[in-house]
């Protein structure tokens, strides 16, 4: 496995893997891996020849200096369990690699209709950093496949729409959220959990799952006011719970009506954000 970490270097290196006729897989992220990455890195591992991990902390896509400068950061633990796992690439690029001043990175992409709900007026200016790094990654990497995680469930919906609007080359591979134990989503910002809160976490998927075993019993409406009381108990603060259709990211009322319906929530432990969803009916 290799480190790279200027822009120059990884294009040359796949370059030459693709003139042998190799086909490329690519995971972003943000690295703090956890198994939960790992299960993205083992998709790849599996349905491509060579396999590209990038560890980059965007800034682009934080709203909040302290989320960004608190974010954990730890290249050398990732670069050992992305080994084990199979990767054969690291890309660590620092933020001049990324957003050098000579070249524009913005995309001119409309993706309001897709940010009106949850993550959207909640983070204002994410998405469109979202968009921005991964269409910068792609561009530098040129990757057949691209992995991402069902656990950000609005994130890979606009990636998606971007990948198919910008008529884009790379296919999307969707994984689904690996979970501790105890059901509390894993995410590189767990470790920052106040111990004695820990345990009190999975009341967020129990909530989820309350909400899908009664979808169609009772209203949206209800269900969404019932999980926010509950998860508004003490250590918790709710910023959202929202049950929406899959594709659009639109609010919905009858479930009859939609193909792909999920429940997506953003949560309070104290100082650490967590978010978490799952799919009521349909498939990715
Ligand atoms: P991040 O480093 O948090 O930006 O995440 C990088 C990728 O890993 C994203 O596509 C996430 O959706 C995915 N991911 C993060 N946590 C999990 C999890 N618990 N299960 C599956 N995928 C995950």
């Amino acid at each position: 496995m290799k480190i790279l970490k200027s822009v120059s270097g990884i294009r040359k290196a796949l370059a030459e893997e693709i003139k042998a006729g190799k086909t490329i897989g690519f995971i972003p992220t943000m690295g703090a891996l956890h198994m939960g990455h790992m299960s993205l890195i083992q998709k790849s591992v599996k349905e491509n020849d060579i396999t590209v991990t990038s560890v980059f902390v965007n800034p682009t896509q934080f709203n909040q200096k302290e989320d960004l400068d608190k974010y954990p950061r730890n290249l050398k633990a990732d670069a050992k369990l992305l080994k084990q796992f199979g990767c054969d690439y690291i890309f660590a690029p620092g933020v001049a690699q990324i957003y050098p001043k000579k070249i524009d990175t913005t995309v001119k992409l409309d993706i309001d209709h897709l940010t009106q709900s949850m993550e959207g007026p909640n983070r204002p200016g994410h998405f469109v950093g979202v968009v921005q790094v991964v269409k910068r990654l792609l561009d530098i990497l040129e990757p057949n496949k691209l992995y991402m995680g069902q656990k950000d469930f609005q994130q890979f919906s606009i990636i998606d729409y971007m990948l198919k609007k910008l008529k884009m080359k790379t296919k999307l591979r969707v994984c689904p959220i690996i979970r501790e134990e105890d059901g509390l989503a894993m995410s590189s910002r767990n470790v920052r959990l106040a111990k004695k809160h820990r345990p009190l976490c999975t009341v967020i998927y129990k909530t989820l799952i309350f909400t899908k075993e009664n979808l169609g019993k009772k209203t949206t409406k209800y269900l969404e006011k019932k999980a926010m009381e509950r998860l508004a108990e003490r250590p918790f603060n709710p910023e959202y719970f929202e049950i929406v259709d899959g594709k659009t990211m639109e609010k919905i009322k009858n479930p009859d009506n939609h193909k792909l319906i999920v429940a997506c929530t953003a949560v309070w432990a104290g100082k650490v954000r967590l978010i978490d969803n799952m799919i009521l009916k349909g498939k990715v």
